[in-house]
C-alpha cells in the first residue's frame, strides 16, 4: 500500500520546467491529490491545459491557490516577492508556502514579507536542465536528486516533516540547511559553473580571429558541455546572479586566485602543480559517480556511438 500523501491539494505557482515536473510527479506518485495551477504566461498556461497537467488550470494565481494546503511557487527568483504579493488574498490562513528557487535567504526574505502570515518553508530541488517551459518537464527529474529544505527559524517541526514526505514521495533525497549555507555551497557547486561557462562560451563567440562556424565545426567535447549550460534560461539566471550576490562574488574571487596560481604554474612550466590538482580533481568526478549524481559513460551517454 502506498504512503498516505501529505497534503491533500497541491497548487503550483509557474509552470515552467520544475513546476511542470512536480505536477507531472505529483500525478505519478499522489493520484489523490488535487492539483491547480497558474503561471503569468497565458501561452504556457493554455500548454499546461493541453497538456492535463493540473485538474485545474486558473487565470489568476489568486484563484489558484483558494482550495490548496500546499503552494510551491516555481517562478524564477527575482519574480517570487510579486508572485505571492499576487495571490496573497487567495490564500487559506493554514496554507503552507514553499518554492523551489536556486537561491534561498533572498528569497525567504521576499515571500516572508509579502506573506507575513504564512508558514513558509523554502525547497530548492538539485535537479533540472538547460530547458524551459510547460513542455520541457516529466515526472522523473526528482528521482535519485537531493531537495535542500532552507527552514527559517522557528518553523514548526510538522511542516517540516510534512514537505520532507512530499519531496520523498517525489523521488527526492531530503536535506536540511542554513539558507545562508546553501546559497555558498550552490555559488561554488552551480552558480560559478554556469558563469564560467557562459563567460566561455562569450570568449570564444567574441573571437575576432577565430570565426563563428570554426566555433561550431570544432567544437570539442568540454566546450560542448559548456554550451550546454550556457545554453540554460537567461531569464532565471540573471535572477540567480543578482540574488545570490553576496556568495557569488565570494567564491568568485576564490576562483580567480586559484586561476591565478595555474596560470603562474603554467606559465613557469610547473607541471607537479598542474599534475596535482588534475589528480585531485579526478577523484570528486569519481565520488559524484559513486554517489549516483552522474553518468558514468564517457560523454554522459550522449554520443550516438
Ligand atoms: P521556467 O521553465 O522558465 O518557468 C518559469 C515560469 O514562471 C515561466 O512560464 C514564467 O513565465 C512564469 N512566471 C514568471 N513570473 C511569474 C509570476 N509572477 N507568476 C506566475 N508565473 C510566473 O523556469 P524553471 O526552470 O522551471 O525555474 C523555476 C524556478 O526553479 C526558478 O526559481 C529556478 O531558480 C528554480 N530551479 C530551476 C532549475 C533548472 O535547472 N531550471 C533547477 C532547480 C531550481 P514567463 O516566461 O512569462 O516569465
Amino acid at each position: 500500500m502506498s504512503a498516505k500523501p501529505p497534503f491533500a491539494h497541491v497548487a503550483i505557482i509557474g509552470l515552467g520546467l520544475i513546476g511542470s515536473s512536480i505536477a507531472r510527479a505529483v500525478r505519478d506518485a499522489m493520484p489523490d491529490v488535487k492539483l491547480s495551477g497558474f503561471d503569468a504566461d497565458a501561452t504556457a498556461r493554455a500548454t499546461a491545459r493541453n497538456l492535463g497537467l493540473a485538474d485545474a488550470i486558473a487565470d489568476s494565481a489568486a484563484d489558484a491557490v483558494v482550495e490548496a494546503d500546499l503552494v510551491i511557487f516555481c517562478v524564477p527568483v527575482g519574480a517570487m516577492g510579486k508572485a505571492a504579493a499576487d495571490l496573497r488574498s487567495g490564500l487559506k490562513a493554514e496554507a503552507l508556502i514553499s518554492d523551489v528557487g536556486s537561491s534561498k535567504a533572498n528569497v525567504l526574505a521576499e515571500l516572508q514579507a509579502a506573506l507575513p502570515d504564512h508558514a513558509i518553508i523554502p525547497a530548492h530541488p538539485v535537479a533540472g536542465t538547460e530547458r524551459s517551459g510547460p513542455e520541457a518537464g516529466f515526472a522523473t527529474l526528482f528521482q535519485n536528486r537531493w531537495c535542500i529544505l532552507t527552514p527559517p527559524e522557528g518553523a514548526q517541526s510538522d511542516h517540516v516533516d510534512r514537505l520532507t514526505r512530499f519531496w520523498q514521495m517525489l523521488g527526492a533525497n531530503v536535506d536540511l540547511m542554513d539558507p545562508q549555507h546553501h546559497d555558498l555551497v550552490l555559488a561554488v557547486t552551480s552558480h560559478l559553473p554556469h558563469l564560467i561557462a557562459y563567460t566561455i562560451v562569450g570568449t570564444a563567440s567574441d573571437l575576432e580571429s577565430v570565426t563563428r562556424s570554426e566555433v561550431i565545426k570544432y567544437s570539442a567535447g568540454g566546450f560542448r558541455d559548456f554550451t550546454r549550460i550556457a545554453a540554460s534560461d537567461p531569464t532565471m539566471w540573471r535572477d540567480v546572479f543578482l540574488s545570490n550576490k553576496d556568495a557569488v562574488l565570494e567564491m568568485l574571487q576564490r576562483f580567480s586566485e586559484d586561476l591565478t596560481a595555474l596560470q603562474r604554474a603554467i606559465r613557469w612550466g610547473d607541471g607537479d602543480a598542474l599534475f596535482d590538482l588534475f589528480t585531485r580533481t579526478r577523484a570528486i568526478r569519481r565520488s559524484i559517480i559513486e554517489e549516483g549524481q552522474d553518468d558514468a559513460r564517457p560523454d554522459f551517454g550522449r554520443s550516438p556511438s
